[in-house]
């Protein structure tokens, strides 16, 4: 049974402090980032990947699909699906291949695009913007109890 946090972020430093936790917990697998455009997910990733250790620009793969990175040696692919107009193009993009990287870490931007071309999330991040456009109310959604339990407790001090 999966298990949902939920927290505020009414700075971008709370995006920020919200990825820094984050990437001290995951280090692999699938997570879908969903929400409007401008809600914030390619911020997030920006500041996951720098915690992560990454130096340099964080581009928005809205035009290339993806973006490769290797982190301290870690394989991490970050992916916009906006502008796919059929998951079948992720097949001729050789998707296959990446997602044979072993112990690698995909994210995952508007994979409601991608089918069943890719995998099942392991942590969904849904982030949805306040009327007044300031404020991002986010769920997190993880099969793991135990990283859902630890989230809480870092994220709501609970
Ligand atoms: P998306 O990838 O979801 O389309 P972006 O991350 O590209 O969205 O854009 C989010 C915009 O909202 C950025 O201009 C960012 O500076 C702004 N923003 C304001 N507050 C926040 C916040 N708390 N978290 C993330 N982004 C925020
Ligand atoms: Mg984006």
């Amino acid at each position: 049974m999966s298990s949902s946090v939920k927290f505020t972020l009414n700075h971008e430093q709370d995006t920020q402090r919200f990825a820094q936790v984050l990437s001290q917990h995951v280090h692999s697998g699938i997570i879908y980032l969903i929400g409007d455009l401008g809600a914030g997910k390619t911020t997030f990733t920006r500041y996951f990947l720098q915690k992560l250790g990454h130096q340099g620009a964080v581009k928005s793969p809205t035009y290339t699909l993806v973006e490769p990175y290797t982190i301290q040696g870690k394989e991490i692919f970050h992916f916009d699906l906006y502008r796919l107009n059929d998951p079948y193009e992720l097949e001729l993009m050789g998707i296959r291949d990446y997602l044979e990287t072993p112990d690698a870490l995909f994210l995952f931007e508007w994979p409601s695009k991608g089918g069943d071309e890719i995998p099942k999330p392991d942590i969904v991040i849904d982030i949805q913007k306040s009327e007044d456009e300031l404020t991002r109310f986010v769920t997190l959604t993880t099969e793991s109890e135990a990283l859902s339990q630890t989230l809480q407790e870092q994220l709501n001090g609970a």
